[in-house]
């Protein structure tokens, strides 16, 4: 596939020297080559982006979500070439892919509610005749800056709030999956936008740089790991742009000896080693209270020998490749640190190859025993099917080590205890809380929460926080008095 950029609703072939190749993860395929654009590229789509401002402001807000609706039935009827795209670029599932887009276009569905979710407010006579109005405004120019582990839904956290809410936007994918927004682009084409309110441009730094120190581009809004999420906030945050970035993640799911342990190791396997472990609600750290270990360990075990890797596109395969080689070799490498640091390795994925698809970088569910507190490999993202396992007495040292990490992403607990359910929901520092779930996804309708080393600013994705963020309030007071009226 060619990769272009769209700008001013037009596809844009950009000239550069420097091309990323996608390579399917599966099949070893070169798939595309995302051009590595700059500042030129950048400047181009925000500066279409602020031309197209006034006028897609001033169409009113039940207006602009109509090309939503359309946006709606266009993804649904083309659900299937987006999802094949994905698992071709990104490795994951078909099943996981199409769970990803419908995540996608709930969000949309949900923007089609801003003319009621962006309305302002008005309190009359806070002082006799004087009246006070809250407004929302577009922000103006807004831009996301996405990863490559959810092509299709991430971007979605965002674009169809900023649109409905009368901004012009801009989006820069990954380089490793660039090509699902080229699809999904392809959709956005036939929608009869005005000129220049959503672009695309491709690149990696420069292009994030660029669009970080653009002048016309008030809004950004990132999603990748946490030392570039603490970049964007510090370099948007200096050039006075409001910004929010959501981080890495590494998440316990703590069980309990009440827990039911087959319910438990369905669900703990499915966040693990879905998506080869590189969703950043996987839980990665397994935590065992008191006698939850006997039953747990061994059952976990099996389910991570038993699950089936392979191509994404071929029925009955569970779980996919990582995204390409380094990110094997780093994963890879952290599992022979953590034997280093003194953890049992009960089952091991490195080295995994599979029959005829031998280019492919896969790696089969990994489980590591008695890994310590403290240690490396319990503190780093490895962002692969590795779940890393710890025991504790009880609920309080359980909850005092899911607390002891510098990631706040989202933290689980199996239990059938509703005592121990509501303390971990209290006392838990992670913004996304499952009990007896393993990806607490939130849905559309919720903001897509993080806390602490996982996300940094205030406002979230999704849901009335997107509508927050993508507004901004202008507060009037007025007065009228009648001696100044001609007509009465
Ligand atoms: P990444 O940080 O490497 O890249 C994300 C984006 O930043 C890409 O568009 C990339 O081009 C750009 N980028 C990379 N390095 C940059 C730099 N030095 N300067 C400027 N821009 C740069 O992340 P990734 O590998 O694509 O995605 C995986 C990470 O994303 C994991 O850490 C995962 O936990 C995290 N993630 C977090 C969430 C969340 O909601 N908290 C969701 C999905 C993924």
């Amino acid at each position: 596939m060619e990769i272009l950029n769209y700008i001013n609703g037009e596809w844009v072939k950009p000239v550069v020297r420097e091309y990323v190749e996608v390579i399917n993860p599966a099949t070893g395929v070169v798939e595309a080559r995302t051009p590595v654009c700059g500042t030129a590229e950048v400047d181009a789509a925000a500066g279409a982006a602020a031309e197209a401002l006034p006028g897609w402001r001033r169409m009113p807000a039940q207006d602009r979500v109509q090309f939503l609706f359309r946006l709606k039935f266009l993804m649904e009827e083309q659900l299937d070439l987006i999802s094949r795209t994905i698992t071709n670029e990104c490795g994951k599932t078909y099943d996981e892919a199409k769970a990803e887009m419908r995540r996608a276009i709930e969000n949309v569905e949900v923007a089609c509610g801003i003319p009621m979710l962006s309305k302002g407010e008005i309190s009359e006579d806070i002082a006799p005749g004087i009246d006070e109005i809250m407004l929302r405004q577009p922000v103006g120019v807004c831009a996301t800056i996405a990863p490559f582990n959810f092509p299709g839904m991430i971007p979605f956290w965002y674009l169809p709030y900023a649109l409905a809410c009368g901004n012009t936007y801009v989006i820069k994918p990954s380089e490793k999956v660039p090509m699902t927004m080229q699809v999904i682009f392809r959709l956005v084409e036939q929608l009869g936008l005005p000129k220049g309110v959503i672009n695309m441009v491709n690149g990696t730094k420069e292009a994030v740089d660029g669009i970080l120190d653009h002048p016309a581009i008030r809004g950004i809004t990132f999603v990748g790991s946490t030392p570039v999420a603490k970049y964007i906030y510090r370099r948007s945050a200096e050039n006075g742009k409001r910004v929010q970035a959501q981080g890495g993640a590494k998440n316990p799911v703590i069980v309990m000896p009440d827990a039911d342990m087959e319910m438990a190791v369905k669900i703990i396997a499915d966040s693990a080693f879905g998506c080869a472990g590189q969703r950043c609600l996987a839980v990665s750290l397994g935590v065992t209270v008191g006698e939850a270990r006997n039953s747990f360990v061994e059952m976990i075990c099996d389910a991570a020998a038993s699950r089936k890797v392979g191509y994404g596109l071929e029925a009955g395969v569970q779980m996919g490749p990582v995204i390409n080689q380094a990110s094997r070799g780093r994963i890879e490498g952290l599992i022979g640190l953590g034997a280093s640091e003194g953890a049992s390795v009960l089952v091991d994925g490195r080295g995994t190859t599979v029959a005829g698809y031998e280019a492919g970088t896969f790696v089969r569910p990994t489980i590591l025993a008695d890994v310590k507190p403290g240690s490396e490999i319990a503190r780093t993202e490895i962002f692969g099917p590795v779940l890393s396992l710890m025991h504790v007495k009880d609920i309080d040292e359980a909850i005092a080590l899911t607390n002891s990490g510098t990631y706040g992403n989202q933290a689980s607990l199996f239990t059938s205890s509703g005592y121990a359910a509501r303390r971990f929901r209290y006392e838990a520092n992670a913004g996304n809380i499952g009990i007896n779930i393993g990806v607490a996804a939130p849905m559309a309708f919720f903001p897509f929460s993080g806390w602490r080393e996982s996300f940094f600013g205030d406002l979230h994705g999704q849901g009335m926080d997107a509508v927050e963020f993508f507004t901004q309030k202008k507060v009037v007071v007025e007065r009228w008095p009648k001696e100044w009226s001609r007509t009465f």
